[in-house]
């Protein structure tokens, strides 16, 4: 049996990735999540309840910062690997109350370091997995980030998951922790919570509602399936080597307008709704990057790698489980989907 313990795990991508190892065959889940008690709790125990129907899943409400409470788990339950997906994650709130942000993706990514440092003294064969993002990289107007460029980020919660990851560095550097870190693209698909931009669209598709866009709506994404995401992880896990910083993408960048089109056209066509739904221009977010745009060959030449799921397809596949899901929304505070946060100059 392979242990593996997921900080984050009722997060969008951490409950993914849960869901996918615990359908493969030799896979005992360790879960660990604080539930970040100020929003979206029911959200994430809604995916915590799915998650703990399997009996090779086990669950520990902890905060990555409790680093005593981490160890004992470490100790106990000796993982071979560990993915830290625990992290705030909305850029939005980050303007508006970046604080959390740092207490999580800084300082807890800090604690749950030393716990790992001790706990690697004696189990040298434990790998650590640092989960991080494309942002990090900052405004990349022309070609893709490379590995081994240089960040600048623009947004408190950018420059938090970088400052981790110059940390988690940093450890393999000096105390020689076995760990790898990712930077992958946005995400998206079924039972990610509305505040992020293509569950937004479908919420208000669904209500034909107007669809916000930011500025111009010319800034520029690089979209991945998320199960595409947890399968690199997990090729990653098998075949990376340590030390090493793979970025995670699709390759191809698609602008905020388009996309919108794109999801319009497809429920349009499919599902007959969505005709009187219509664009809307709002301010933008202050430090908005244009563009980002990961070159993700080393991961494709060196590990194999390559996603499987198109961005037509994924966001067909994507609406069609929130129109069968519709109920999954009304378990959200609606004022968590519809209001407008991020505004703060
Ligand atoms: P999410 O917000 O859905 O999930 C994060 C989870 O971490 C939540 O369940 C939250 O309760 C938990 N958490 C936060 N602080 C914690 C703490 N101190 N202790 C324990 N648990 C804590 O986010 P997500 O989209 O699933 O992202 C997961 C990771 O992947 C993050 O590190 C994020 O930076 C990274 N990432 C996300 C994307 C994306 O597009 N969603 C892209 C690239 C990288």
């Amino acid at each position: 049996m392979t242990n593996i313990l997921i900080t984050g795990s009722a997060g969008f991508i951490g409950f993914n990735l849960t869901k996918d190892l615990l359908s493969k065959k030799g896979y005992k889940i360790i879960g660990i999540d604080n539930f970040n008690d100020y929003y979206d709790v029911n959200l994430k125990k809604r995916r915590n309840k799915i998650l703990k129907k399997f009996k090779n899943y086990k669950f520990f409400k902890i905060d990555i910062n409790n680093d005593k409470k981490i160890l004992k788990i470490f100790k106990r339950y000796k993982p071979n690997a560990i993915f830290n997906l625990a992290a705030e994650t909305h850029v939005d709130r980050s303007i508006d109350g970046p604080e959390s942000f740092i207490k999580s993706n800084i300082l807890g990514v800090f604690k749950l370091l030393q716990a790992f440092r001790k706990f690697v003294e004696r189990n040298k064969n434990s790998l650590l997995i640092h989960i991080s993002t494309d942002e990090v990289y900052g405004d990349v107007l022309t070609g893709r980030s490379k590995e081994e460029d240089a960040y600048k980020p623009s947004s408190p919660y950018a420059a938090s998951k970088a400052s981790s990851d110059h940390l988690v560095y940093s450890y393999i550097r000096t105390f020689k922790i076995p760990a790898i870190i990712t930077n992958c693209s946005n995400n998206y698909g079924p039972r990610q919570h509305p505040e992020k931009l293509i569950p937004k669209l479908i919420y208000n598709i669904l209500n034909n509602k107007n669809l916000p866009i930011y500025g111009k709506g010319k800034n520029s994404r690089e979209w991945i399936y998320v199960d595409d995401h947890c399968e690199a992880l997990i090729k990653i896990f098998k075949k990376g080597k340590i030390g090493n910083f793979y970025n995670i993408g699709s390759n191809i960048n698609v602008n905020n307008i388009n996309l919108m089109k794109k999801l319009l056209k497809i429920i349009k066509t499919t599902y007959m709704i969505g005709d009187n739904v219509k664009i809307k221009f709002v301010s933008d977010r202050p430090g908005h990057d244009l563009r980002y745009a990961i070159n993700s060959n080393k991961l494709k030449t060196k590990l194999n790698w390559k996603p499987k799921i198109n961005l037509a397809f994924g966001l067909k596949k994507t609406f069609e489980w929130y129109y069968e899901n519709q109920k999954y929304f009304l378990s959200l505070n609606k004022r968590d989907i519809v209001n407008r946060l991020g505004k703060k100059r």
